[in-house]
C-alpha cells in the first residue's frame, strides 16, 4: 500500500513538473526584446522566442505571426519603435494555425484591418479557435481566440505588395496547413533570398495508421523536400531557436559583417538535421508496429 502511495505521489510530482515546465516554456519564449533589421526591408518585431516579421514597402507592410494573443502589444510597441505604423499593415500571415504563432491574430485584425490570408487546412482551424487541430484539438491550453482568414492561399502563390513578392510554399506536417515563404532582400548592393520556414517539427506525433491525420508521413516526407529546394540565403523561422535568432542579433548589434543571418549553411544544416529526425522516428514507428 505504501509503495502504491508513493508511486502515485511520484506520477502527481511528475505530472506537475511537466505542467509547470510547459508554461514556464511558454513565457520563456515570449520575453520582449528589441526589435531590429534582419536585412533589406525585413524586420524583427517579435519577442524573444515565438517570432514575428515586418516586411515594409511604400504601399504597406505585411506582418508574419502574431506570437501569442500576449505578444501583440509588444509587436504593437516594436513596430512603433522601427518607426512604422501598424496601421499601415496591409496583409497578415501565419506559418502554422498553433496557439503562441496565431493566438494574436484576432486582436491584430482588429488594430490593422489587414487582410488575413491562410492555407485550406490552417483556415479551418483558425476560424474555431484551434478545436479541429489533429493533435491538440479540444485542450484549452492550446486553443485562441477564433479568427476568420479573408482569403485562402494556393500552394506556389505569389503575394505582392508595394514592389515585395513573397512566395508561398506548403509545408505541411506540424500542422496540417503549415506554410512557408520566400522572399528577396537587397544590401550592401547584394541581392539575397529569405526564407522564412513554418515549424516543421514532428512534435509527440505517430505516423502510422493516425486516424485524424493519415497522409501525415507523405505530407511531412514532401515537405522536407521542398525545404531541400528552397536555395535560402538567410533563414527565418517560427522559433528563434531553431536559427540562432539570439545569438545572431547580438552578433549583428555588434557590428559584425557580413550580416550574421547570411547563413546558408546554417539552413541547409537544419533541413538536413529535421529531415533526419523524421526519418529515424518514422523507422522506429514501423519497427515498433511489425
Ligand atoms: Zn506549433
Amino acid at each position: 500500500m505504501n509503495k502504491l502511495v508513493l508511486l502515485f505521489a511520484l506520477i502527481l510530482t511528475f505530472s506537475f513538473a511537466v505542467f509547470a515546465q510547459k508554461f514556464d516554456g511558454d513565457r520563456k519564449m515570449n520575453q520582449p526584446v528589441e526589435p531590429f533589421k534582419i536585412i533589406g526591408n525585413v524586420y524583427y518585431v517579435g519577442a524573444s522566442d515565438v517570432t514575428s516579421y515586418l516586411i515594409t514597402t511604400p504601399q504597406g507592410h505585411i506582418l508574419i505571426d502574431s506570437g501569442f494573443e500576449e505578444t501583440v502589444p509588444q509587436i504593437k510597441a516594436n513596430v512603433a519603435k522601427l518607426g512604422f505604423k501598424l496601421e499601415d499593415v496591409k496583409i497578415l500571415l501565419i506559418n502554422h494555425a498553433h496557439y503562441d504563432h496565431c493566438g494574436g491574430l484576432a486582436e491584430l485584425k482588429k488594430l490593422t484591418g489587414a487582410r488575413l490570408y491562410a492555407s485550406p487546412p490552417d483556415a479551418s482551424v483558425l476560424e474555431d479557435g484551434g478545436a479541429s487541430d489533429f493533435r491538440f484539438g479540444g485542450d484549452r491550453a492550446f486553443s485562441f481566440t477564433p479568427v476568420k482568414p479573408d482569403e485562402i492561399l494556393k500552394d506556389g502563390q505569389e503575394i505582392k505588395l508595394g514592389g515585395a513578392t513573397l512566395k508561398t510554399y506548403f509545408t505541411f506536417g506540424h500542422t496540417k496547413g503549415a506554410t512557408s515563404w520566400t522572399t528577396e532582400a537587397a544590401e550592401n548592393g547584394g541581392k539575397y533570398k529569405v526564407a522564412i520556414i513554418s515549424s516543421v517539427t514532428t512534435l509527440d506525433y505517430s505516423f502510422v495508421d493516425n486516424p485524424k491525420y493519415p497522409q501525415i508521413a507523405e505530407d511531412f516526407t514532401k515537405t522536407y523536400q521542398t525545404l531541400k529546394n528552397i536555395k535560402a540565403d538567410v533563414f527565418l523561422s517560427s522559433h528563434g531557436g531553431f536559427f540562432d535568432l539570439t545569438e545572431k542579433a547580438q552578433k549583428l548589434r555588434a557590428g559584425a559583417k557580413p550580416n550574421p543571418f547570411i547563413d546558408p549553411n546554417g539552413y541547409r544544416q537544419f533541413v538536413a538535421r529535421v529531415t533526419k529526425q523524421f526519418e529515424d522516428k518514422l523507422k522506429a514507428e514501423k519497427a515498433g508496429k511489425k
